[in-house]
Formats: structure tokens, C-alpha cells, sequence
């Protein structure tokens, strides 16, 4: 909506920094040739009005200079702007050579959790009728898929949120675990405030002390990794001490007599051995949390980017589920999504194993109604692909010669980046779209411009599974196209656009509800009409369904209604603290910034907040390894090196250093980070390796 009072415009949006997606207007004041900007925030029933500093200063990238407005062609090792027709021509050429001499499956489809719906659903399609390739994954198999795998496995369904936030305060305990929602999503924090106002009880799950841990009554300062173990020690108090709630259990679950007979095996004081958590300490909070009348558990990246990420989600999963905590009011679990559209991104089909309406790739029926529906016969549908790191070693491998990024910075975000930066440069062609040259469009041969937040109609669905619509209200650059338009052209080039026949995201949405109606994420009933006038939830099947707030009220989504236990042994990390490499390097997020930075190192106000990297660490531990107070100093792991400033602070353990991901280059701290992967989900380990530290004397 643009509506234009004599030198004012206005803007109505939506922040694209996280999975919260506040509401707010954007005020352009023109004062004679000069823009002047202010954002005014916009109530709606998440954020309430509410915006932290990047919603404030969310428009300032879109605005940049350097946004890139037309598409870019290397020619001898130096970008030249070209007309579309020209990009276009480019790619039929490259990807029709690709796909004649190293097959189909040569070319390779990654995407991004900030996508709009229609887009990640548009792209999933893309690379399987546009392209014929199995291979599509995207960057949330690095964000959230330890916590959707192990949704998957013990609810039968992924939806992030259980219960809508709303019901935060009427839990009466409630456990937060590798989740830092202070800094990530700030303007959700007043649901847990209002809970500690009614007297709840908070358990914070750390290495760190975080600004979230402001809510802790209780802060477990965990040896990094043991997650899993310290949650074996709680069943094992529960177990013991007589507060599993065996009505529940034995109407909604299966496994118990297994989770049974594993916990008697498990010993408490062993459990404090590897947790570094007292078994007093440990007995104390499982009584907190179990006998509470109502409680929550959330979970995010802390104990999810981890080589044993899904197991360890599965026993949060199962203390939620012997205390009977979920699908009542107060009552459930939460994987707090990261990303701008974090949940939505992964429900309709760009991950290499699923298709739209979390359909299974490999399940008979599911493929035959998704190939009806894009007019295809089933036998032209490809099966699944590899997920993302895998992706990036076929390419290491020369299965993989092609590549189309859109929205995503795979050199600044992978683990071991260095490996996937050598990766992607032996590509006989990469396309990559983007907003800016980011570090991993600087690789490409050539560069696509795409519409920002502020231009991009279209709906995100919020981390409670809340969809919504985002309008375009404002008009993108000449030159640039919207990721929807971009990908129909390219299927058109190729031959294949009698498929890619649409002329509105609204026209996909109408695809996409098609494509998901009768699957577990099921956005049949949800329509723009409805989105223009309120916030749904999925599921919602039919027009007249309200939506679902609240899952499992009733039963779980596994055929037979029940969820699973599961038997989760102490997980440990994969890479272990050495005499060479003596200190664990756990990673994370700022305020100021979102995801590898391409975005917010552009906006002033943001970047200037953190100008540059740094390391966390205990002044015992700096002392120990010579490192002074605010002075480079070099990190190093198996895989490489990264240089960051040296910063102290008590709050983290002293056998950790925590660095946060959001810079290129030589501060890239996944240059170092560990590229192993949990065999269920394919999460890489981010959160934990071994590494030293040393000073550098001479620069
Ligand atoms: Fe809201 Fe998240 Fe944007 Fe902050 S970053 S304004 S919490 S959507």
C-alpha cells in the first residue's frame, strides 16, 4: 500500500530479521530531493507492536547504493552488467550444456529460510520440473532441522511452536535450552516476562550466560554438548522419584518400557561427571519442571547445531512427554525458528527429502498428487537429493557442475567455509541471486538482482506457525525482478514454462494451498482474502476452519495418534577437547546482526553496533593462553584458522570461547567450525569443536 501525502510515503511491512515478523510503516519524507526515513511500529497479535533495533533499522539496507540493480556477468574475472535477456540466454546455454553432458543431476538448487512461501515453494518446483534435478536443499538444513527431524520422528509433524506465545504465561515452569531469545528475537521476551510476573519458574540451559539468562532462576552452566545427558539425568529423577504421568503416557505414547529400561541404566552421578551440573542441582530442576502444573520447554541452535542435534531434541522431547506436558494450555514445546520465514521455508518442498505439504519425496501417493498437481507424470518427478553440506562435497567431487543459489551465502555460513569457497569455484557455472555482492556472488559467473523486503509481496509464516502476508509496497529498482519472476523466466528459457505460467505470488500461494491440502502442513484453507484480514494458523484445511493454535490437543500426527519415545544414550560431541586443541568454540548470533551479515553489515546503524568479530573468553582462560584484554588473537581448529578480537567475560565457562558467525573473511568463524554431520538430520556441528587461541604478536 503506498499512499502519497504531499512529500510523505508510506510503506506498510514486515521486519525480515527473524521468525517473530513485526509489523511496522515505513515514513519516506521527502524534504526538496533529499529522503528522510522513520519507521513506526505496527501492532499485531505477535509482536504487539513491538521492534527491536534491527526492525528499526530494517530499511536501511533496501535503500543502499550498492543493492544491485541489474544482472552482473563475469567476463575475464571482472563483473559486467548485462540485459536480462543476455542473463537469461547465459543460463539456457550453461545449464543446457550441464544438463547434455553431465546429466540432470549435475546441476544443483540451494535456498534460504528467507524466502517468501511462494518462493521456497516455487523454487522446490523449480528444481524439479524446471530443472529435472533431485538436488535441492537450503540453508535451514543448517538452522532447524535437528528440531524438525525429531518433531517429525516423535509427533509425526514439524511445527515449530506447539502453542501459540500467548500461552507462555500460564506455564508455570518453563525451561529454556541453547536459546537466546533476548538477542535473537527481543520482542517476544515480555511473553516470558508476563510468565515470570505470575511466578513462573526459568531454567536456562547454557555454556553462557546470556542476556536471556536475565530470566533464570535457575542457570545450568553445561559442559558443552551433554544436553542430552543432563535431560537422561532429569528422566531419571522423574523416573525415580515417581512423577511420570502414567495416564498420559499410556493413552498417548509408545516406547515407555524401553525409555524405561535405559533410564534404570543411567546413574546421576555420572550424568554430573559429564554435565558438569551437580546431582543435587540436577534433581532440583527435574522437580521444578515435572511438578509444576504446567510447563514448557524450548529448545534452539545451542542444543540443535550439533552432530547429535536430533537425538538430543528427542529427549527434550520425551521429558515434555512423560510429564504429559503438551497439547493443554501452559503446556508444550518450542523450537524458537531462527530465521525470517525459518518455518515456512521448510514446508513447501526445497528440502532434498520432502515435498510440498511436507509430503515424503519417497512415499508413492504423496508423489503422485504432487505430480498431478504440477501436471507432470510421477515418473518425471525426481526422487530425493542430498542435503546442503552434501551438496557442496558432490561438487568438491565433480558430481555437481552447476549451481543456482538464491538467497543464500553458502561461503560465509557452512562449516569448514574454506572447503565449500574451494568447492564452489570449481563449478563450470554458478548463478546466484541476490540483494548484494555478497561473498558468495562475488564467486559467481553470473548475478541476479531480486527485490528486497519492502517490494516482495507475499506470506512468511512466523515461528508459532502463524502465516501471514507481507505486501509490496514499494516498487523494486528498474532492473530488478522479484525471485518468483525470476524463476518462471529461467523456466521458460529452458523450455518448461508451461509450468511457470503465473503472473502474481498470489497465483503460486493458490498453487502451493493446492499442493499442501491433505498434507500434515496443510494451508488449503488459508487464502489472501483471509491474510488481508487476519493472522492464521496451520493446519487449516478448509475455508472455514479456524486455524490451530494449539497442536495436539487431542492426539499426536503419527498414524496410529500416538507420539514416540525414543531411547537417547549421552550424545557427546563428535570433535573432543585435546591437548592441541584444549577449549571448546561454541558459535552464535548478536543483536545488531542477522545471518551471515549481507544484509545487516549494510546498514549503518546496525553495523556500528558490531563493527567487527570477536571472542569471547574467561579472563582465567586468557590468562592461561596469554591473551590480553581487546587484542587480535588467532583461533585454530583441525580445518583451518580465523583472526578475531579478543574480548573477557565471566560469563561464559572457562573451557569455552564463543564467537558469533555474522563476518566474512578472516573473522569467518566457519572457516573452522566442524563439518561433520548428525546421520539423521545432516546438521553440521556447529555449536562445538576444539580449538586453541593464540596472541599475534606481529600483524
Ligand atoms: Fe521483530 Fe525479529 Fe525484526 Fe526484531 S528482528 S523487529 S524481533 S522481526
Amino acid at each position: 500500500k503506498q499512499k502519497d501525502r504531499a512529500s510523505e510515503t508510506l510503506f506498510d511491512t514486515q521486519c525480515p530479521f527473524c521468525s517473530v515478523q513485526c509489523t511496522m510503516q515505513l515514513v519516506e519524507e521527502r524534504v526538496v530531493e533529499r529522503a528522510h526515513y522513520k519507521v513506526i511500529p505496527k501492532d499485531n497479535p505477535t509482536s504487539h507492536g513491538r521492534l527491536c533495533i534491527k526492525g528499526l533499522n530494517a530499511h536501511q539496507h533496501a535503500l543502499h547504493p550498492e543493492r544491485l540493480k541489474s544482472p552482473l556477468l563475469k567476463v575475464n574475472g571482472q563483473f559486467v552488467r548485462v540485459s536480462w535477456k543476455d542473463a537469461l540466454d547465459f543460463i539456457k546455454e550453461n545449464f543446457r550444456k550441464i544438463q547434455k553432458y553431465d546429466g540432470f543431476n549435475a546441476l544443483g538448487v540451494y535456498g534460504g529460510g528467507s524466502l517468501t512461501n511462494e518462493e521456497a515453494y516455487l523454487l522446490g518446483k523449480f528444481a524439479r520440473v524446471a530443472l529435472r534435478t533431485k538436488h535441492i536443499d537450503y540453508n535451514g538444513r543448517f538452522c532447524m532441522s535437528a528440531a524438525a527431524s525429531a518433531m517429525n520422528d516423535t509427533f509425526g509433524i514439524d511445527r515449530g511452536l506447539t502453542n501459540k506465545l500467548s500461552e507462555i504465561p500460564f506455564a508455570r515452569c518453563i525451561i529454556l535450552a541453547g536459546t537466546n531469545i533476548a538477542e535473537c528475537q527481543p520482542t517476544i521476551m515480555p511473553y516470558f516476562h508476563q510468565a515470570k510476573q505470575n511466578g513462573s519458574y526459568f531454567i536456562v540451559i547454557d555454556p553462557r550466560e546470556t542476556a536471556t539468562c536475565e530470566l533464570a532462576d535457575l542457570h545450568l552452566k553445561i559442559k558443552p554438548g551433554t544436553d542430552a545427558a543432563l535431560v537422561n539425568g532429569f528422566l531419571k529423577v522423574i523416573f525415580d522419584e515417581g512423577y511420570v504421568d502414567y495416564a498420559f503416557v499410556d493413552e498417548k505414547t509408545e516406547g515407555f518400557a524401553e525409555l524405561k529400561e535405559h533410564i534404570d541404566r543411567i546413574q546421576l552421578d555420572e550424568i554430573a561427571q559429564l554435565t558438569g551440573i551437580a546431582p543435587e542441582v540436577i534433581r532440583f530442576a527435574a522437580i521444578q519442571y515435572a511438578s509444576a502444573q504446567t510447563g514448557m520447554v524450548f529448545t534452539a541452535r545451542g542444543v540443535e547445531q550439533q552432530t547429535n542435534g536430533n537425538m538430543t531434541v528427542r529427549n527434550f522431547l520425551n521429558l515434555v512427554l512423560v510429564t504429559g506436558k503438551i497439547g493443554k494450555l501452559g503446556c508444550g514445546y518450542g523450537a524458537i525458528t531462527g530465521q525470517g520465514n525459518g518455518q515456512g521455508g521448510r514446508e513447501h518442498g526445497q528440502k532434498a527429502d520432502q515435498l510440498p505439504g511436507y509430503r515424503d519425496i519417497e512415499n508413492e501417493e504423496h508423489r503422485k498428487y504432487i505430480a498431478d498437481v504440477w501436471g507432470i507424470s510421477e515418473n518425471e518427478l525426481p526422487r530425493k537429493g542430498v542435503s546442503a553440506y552434501e551438496m557442496m562435497q558432490k561438487i568438491s567431487a565433480g558430481e555437481i557442475t552447476g549451481m543456482f543459489i538464491m538467497g543464500s551465502n553458502p561461503i560465509v555460513s557452512s562449516p569448514n567455509a574454506q572447503f565449500v569457497k574451494k568447492a564452489l569455484k570449481t563449478l563450470k557455472c554458478l548463478v546466484v541471486v541476490d540483494l548484494f555482492l555478497s561473498e558468495t556472488a562475488q564467486l559467481a559467473d553470473l548475478v541476479l538482482p531480486t527485490s528486497s523486503y519492502l517490494e516482495d509481496e507475499g506470506t512468511i509464516t512466523n515461528l508459532e506457525g502463524r502465516v501471514t502476508l507481507r505486501p509490496a509496497s514499494k516498487i523494486p529498482p528498474k532492473e530488478v525482478k522479484q525471485d518468483w519472476e525470476i524463476l518462471c523466466e529461467i523456466a521458460d528459457v529452458l523450455g518448461r514454462g508451461e509450468y511457470f505460467r503465473f503472473s502474481s505470488a498470489e497465483e503460486i500461494f493458490n498453487e502451493l494451498r493446492l499442493a499442501s491440502r491433505g498434507g500434515k502442513a496443510d494451508y488449503y484453507g488459508i487464502t489472501y482474502e483471509r491474510l488481508r484480514k487476519e493472522r492464521v494458523y496451520w493446519p487449516c484445511p478448509s475455508f472455514d476452519h479456524p486455524g490451530t493454535a494449539r497442536m495436539f490437543e487431542q492426539s499426536f500426527a503419527h498414524r496410529d495418534g500416538k507420539a514416540r519415545l525414543a531411547v537417547v544414550e549421552n550424545q557427546f560431541p563428535k570433535e573432543q577437547i585435546t591437548e592441541q586443541y584444549p577449549l571448546y568454540l561454541t558459535t552464535g548470533r548478536v543483536l545488531s546482526h542477522y545471518l551471515t551479515g549481507v544484509q545487516t553489515r549494510k546498514s549503518p546503524a546496525l553495523a556500528s553496533r558490531h563493527i567487527e568479530s570477536f571472542v569471547e573468553i574467561h579472563p582465567n582462560a586468557a590468562k592461561k593462553y596469554k591473551i590480553e584484554n581487546n587484542t587480535l588473537v588467532k583461533l585454530e581448529t583441525k580445518r583451518g584458522a580465523a583472526v578475531v578480537r579478543s574480548k573477557y567475560s565471566y560469563k561464559i565457562r572457562e573451557d569455552t570461547v564463543f564467537v558469533p558467525f555474522h563476518w566474512s573473511g578472516i573473522q569467518n568463524i566457519n572457516q573452522i567450525t566442524d563439518d561433520s554431520l548428525d546421520p539423521h538430520c545432516k546438521m553440521p556441528g556447529f555449536k562445538i569443536c576444539a580449538v586453541r587461541i593464540s596472541p599475534i604478536v606481529n600483524l
